[in-house]
């Protein structure tokens, strides 16, 4: 039976009356999805430049994901972890081995899968650096994004996000990004278990590093034995032009965090990879999640986990990054609204003059919707591109007249 269709300005309505208000989307109401394209419920057809924050890198609706989801949950979708299943294993095996790990505890969401690294960074530090109890100390920088719990924010220097919400968690001190003097002086201290940091600052408006940080701070940690928790939830798999961002540093973390793309955009899923000896300081009953691990979720990672590989999305990515960088650059020479561009991979943002309104990236958000593509600006003058890694290089050349056209049309042509 076919749902009651609903015009764009009556979907909006409902969920402004219905829904909680956390989130400013563009009026825009999507019902239909595949590869690098989105409907609205109108049918007008758009490139989707946002690709559900990088958790879509494999495109929508990806026939094989889709596939094994529908397989799967002709079978079994769930048991809770007081059973075993005959995919748990599985899917914990092909991480492993997948990522170079030893062990992998599978969450739900990004938020999720940082709590539990943060446990288990704790744990380690008490039960094998030998920190004293509840005085262990996570180093976490500015800037950073690692979802939304209230432990998570705890470590949030973005007023939007911790504004309203404490008292917060303790046990979090915040030095700079790319800064790694700040970081080898909050190293000394002993207390100190986990360096939690994102290789490239995404929610943060694209903020890529110094070469050699990330590389220096994986020796810093080592040498003070400090786990280096890195979160890749959003840079990982594909987006940044490497399988991961570490890659582009050699750097091999302790702790590896992924989420969104893990799933190809078809289900929450999210996991901690390490060691033995990181993830075996928690025991039976001390962490855990119903959905955690399901049956549906570890046959659906197989699938999208396959499909960035066989489907040579890495490389795509790097290379259509590349041309997607140089067109922009272009842009920048005949418009002066464009203040800076970077990124790596298909993970870009360009950086736009603020007008008085200070709503220009928005506004440009929307010529760019009105010309059949999504994207959505990020702290005020920021606007992310992160298109699904299957769009090809002819469509990239057509986004890209898509964002010219749409960024020209505000004035401010030439320098
Ligand atoms: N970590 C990073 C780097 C992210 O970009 C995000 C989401 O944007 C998260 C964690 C949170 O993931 P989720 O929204 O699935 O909780």
């Amino acid at each position: 039976m076919l749902e009651q269709t609903l015009s764009t300005q009556q979907a909006i309505e409902l969920e402004a009356k219905y829904g909680a208000h956390n989130y400013h989307p563009l009026p825009v109401v999507l019902s239909r999805g595949e590869g690098v394209f989105l409907w609205d419920v109108e049918g007008k057809k758009y490139y989707d430049f946002l690709a559900a924050y990088s958790a879509v890198n494999q495109g929508h609706c990806h026939p094989r994901i889709i596939e094994a989801l529908k397989q799967q949950a002709e079978r079994l979708t769930l048991t809770s972890r007081a059973f075993h299943s005959d995919q748990l294993g599985l899917t914990e095996k092909y991480l492993c081995e997948y990522f170079g790990y030893e062990k992998a505890l599978l969450m739900n969401s990004g938020a999720e899968a940082n709590e539990s690294a943060i446990k288990l960074a704790r744990k380690w530090g008490y039960e094998v650096k030998g920190i004293p109890q509840n005085e262990a100390v996570i180093v976490a920088v500015e800037r950073n994004f690692h979802g939304r719990t209230i432990t998570v924010i705890s470590a949030s220097t973005d007023p939007t996000a911790t504004r309203g919400f404490g008292p917060f968690t303790p046990g979090f001190r915040i030095i700079p990004y790319n800064d790694l003097q700040a970081l080898e002086e909050a190293l000394s201290d002993a207390r100190v278990c986990g360096f939690w940091v994102e290789p490239i600052q995404g929610e943060a408006g694209v903020y890529v590093p110094d070469e050699g940080y990330l590389r220096q701070a994986a020796a810093l940690c080592k040498k003070h034995r400090v786990i280096l928790m890195l979160d890749e939830v959003q840079t990982g798999l594909g987006r940044t032009g490497k399988l991961l961002a570490a890659e582009y540093e050699g750097v091999h973390p302790d702790m590896l965090i992924l989420g969104k793309a893990i799933s190809g955009g078809t289900y929450p899923v999210s996991a901690v990879l390490s060691s033995d000896e990181i993830m075996l300081t928690i025991r039976p009953g001390e962490h855990g999640s119903t959905y955690g691990g399901n049956p549906l979720a570890c046959a659906v990672v197989r699938a999208a986990l396959d499909v960035i590989k066989e489907e040579g999305l890495v490389e795509n990515s790097a290379r259509l990054g590349e041309v997607f960088r140089n067109r922009m650059r272009q842009l920048q020479q005949k418009s002066s609204l464009v203040r800076q561009v970077r990124g790596r991979g298909l993970m870009n943002a360009v950086v736009v003059d603020d007008d008085e309104s200070g709503n220009l990236a928005w506004n440009i958000c929307m010529a760019l919707k009105d010309r059949g593509l999504l994207a959505k600006p990020t702290h005020g003058n920021i606007i992310r591109f992160t298109p699904p890694l299957v769009i090809t290089e002819e469509q990239i050349h057509e986004c890209c007249d898509l964002i010219e056209d749409a960024i020209l049309s505000f004035g401010k042509n030439s320098h």
